[in-house]
């Protein structure tokens, strides 16, 4: 008998041909991407085990797996692969439990897109949540499991909540529970919740980004008699495979942006030598490339001012390089400071992870604007320990990073927001300014490299009342998007046949699919753009014929 029945949203176990940036792909809408051209990209199906389980599943559903196997036995425990959910989901099932990144498609990425394209689009997040969901429901008719919803997505039932019961979701947890898993589980199979440790409700935020907390019977979150977060000591290491090799290195952050949950979190390091034990399980399953994730590597055990612990950094790295069987690594996310201001330590964790001209370093990073007064207003500890001003724009720093990052083949993937309170015509320009200097710059004679996604500020109360629509982005906005749908254009072209993976014919497919896509993406804008009233001639030309040149800079700027 299976008492526990893991699975995660169906986005989340493929490996999008292991094409950078590609894992986005679900946030586009369906009727945008014809499902053969989804269904290839996205790859083939991941392998089941023998027994019907998933051989890797997400790290969120890993840790979750470990956290159970404290207090009950692996026949307890199932982490069922999509296609053989049956074989797990009988009449003693007690809980089916899956976790999600956007499961109502109003996530950032995705809101983007509505954004551009309009209407009902019916991203393929939301597609590909109502084929689980209804694949559940139809196994549990009339059987006793519970569904329990958890992970980073949750957040999106608070603002629709209609769709718990149209789902028949019975609860959504909310927050870390490494620590306290098993008996939460115990709670729900007994339908006796103990709401000193399992609070019945949620935290939210209003709209200065102050804590709200609301009550509601279909939510857990910590309560009043446990601490508000899991200590490392408590949070167990993973004990089979995790998909793309994803290890947690850290958690919290603490930098302190106005518009990020992450930094109210406690920071908490792993020792090197955990992630090492993390990454050889997944080695010894055939990964040879591990994703270290934090959501902000360059915080990992720092020092005043959040300047960078080059030896802890170097130690982690080396801890990570040294496991058996291990070939490429990289962080998820860090901030561009870092690369601007301390060259060396890039060059040296370069060295480490054995980047060069075919590994190239992807990280994420959050820029968020080409403004230094929307930088100081949102992000005032962004750029630690370097200031804007005495250090130069938040632009220029960027820009320095980006020069290094090239240098010694990081590629950042950056995210742009556009919709931040009190943004100005002026700012929205500064940041196409930003984006065709770099766009155009050069380092060691490489291109810059990196990508960069707009991002739009979507107030929750407009998603409630289902009144998005084309028209949201005011014509300055749109400039920005267009900008950086040149860039991406630009790089899916430069990369799209160089980073792909497979055999011959999946290369050749992947290529073409995305250097044609970011141009026909690019296209797309383009013609919204134009309709909309964007000068798209201003927007090629800003900053490139040096009308709003970005100077004191290296002198590799070639306009
Ligand atoms: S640096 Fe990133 S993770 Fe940290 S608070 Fe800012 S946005 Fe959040």
């Amino acid at each position: 008998m299976t008492k526990f029945v893991l699975i995660s949203d169906l986005t989340l176990s493929s490996n999008y041909r292991d094409f950078p940036l590609l894992d986005f792909l679900p946030c586009a809408p369906s009727r945008a991407i014809p499902g053969s051209v989804y269904r290839f990209l996205k790859g083939p199906g991941l392998p089941a085990l023998p027994d019907g389980q998933a051989k890797f599943a997400p790290y969120a559903i890993r840790k979750l797996q470990a956290s159970l196997l404290r207090k009950y036995e692996a026949k307890d425990i199932a982490v069922a692969h999509e296609d053989h959910l049956d074989q797990f989901i009988k009449d003693d099932t007690e809980i089916i439990g899956i976790s999600t990144m956007d499961p109502l498609g109003i996530g950032p990425t995705t809101m983007s897109y509505y954004v551009l394209f309009g209407g009902d689009m019916r991203p393929w997040v939301r597609e590909e949540w109502d084929v689980l969901i209804n694949k559940v429901n139809a196994l549990r008719r009339g059987k006793k499991a519970k569904l329990v919803v958890g992970g980073p997505g949750v957040w999106e039932f608070t603002v629709l909540p209609e769709e718990l019961q149209k789902m028949g979701i019975d609860y959504v947890v909310q927050g870390e529970m490494d620590d306290v898993a098993p008996e939460l589980f115990r709670e729900i199979t007994d339908n006796n919740i103990d709401e000193q440790i399992f609070y019945r409700g949620y935290m939210s935020y209003d709209e200065k980004f102050r804590k709200v907390i609301k009550k509601d019977e279909h939510y857990l979150a910590r309560g009043l008699t446990i601490s508000a977060y899991p200590r490392l000591e408590d949070i167990p290491l993973i004990n089979a495979p995790s998909m793309k090799g994803m290890t947690e290195v850290m958690r919290g952050c603490g930098i302190g942006c106005d518009f990020c949950e992450v930094t109210l979190r406690p920071l908490r390091y792993y020792s090197p030598q955990s992630v090492a034990k993390e990454i050889a399980i997944n080695t010894a399953a055939g990964q040879d490339n591990a994703w270290l994730h934090s959501d902000e590597i360059f915080a990992y055990k720092h020092g005043n001012l959040y300047e960078p612990n080059e030896e802890a950094l170097t130690e982690l790295m080396e801890a990570v390089m040294s496991v058996k069987g291990l070939k490429t690594a990289n962080p998820t996310h860090g901030r561009i400071s870092i690369p601007a201001g301390y060259p060396d330590l890039i060059k040296k964790l370069s060295t480490i992870l054995k980047a060069g001209p075919s590994n190239w370093i992807g990280v994420q990073t959050g820029v968020e604007t080409g403004s230094d007064k929307l930088a100081k207003m949102h992000m005032p500890n962004k750029t630690l320990p370097l200031k804007i001003g005495p250090d130069g724009s938040f632009a220029e720093i960027v820009w320095q990073g980006v020069y290094n990052e090239t240098k010694y083949y990081w590629r950042p993937a950056f995210t742009i927001q556009v919709g931040q309170e009190g943004e100005t015509v002026e700012d929205l320009w500064e940041t196409i300014s930003m984006i065709n200097v770099l766009s155009n710059s050069y380092s060691e004679g490489r291109p810059f490299e990196f990508t960069i996604t707009p991002l739009l500020n979507v107030p929750l109360g407009r998603i409630k009342s289902h009144s998005l629509n084309r028209n949201v982005l005011t014509v300055d906005q749109l400039a920005v998007y267009y900008a950086s749908y040149r860039h991406l254009a630009k790089m899916a072209a430069r990369d799209g046949f160089r980073n792909t993976n497979g055999n011959f014919f999946a290369r050749a497919g992947t290529g073409s699919l995305i250097s044609g896509g970011g141009l026909l993406m690019m296209k797309w804008i383009e013609r919204v753009a134009l309709k909309a009233g964007v000068d798209i001639e201003k927007v090629k030309r800003y900053s490139v014929d040096g009308r709003k040149e970005i100077t004191n800079l290296a002198g590799a700027y070639k306009a």
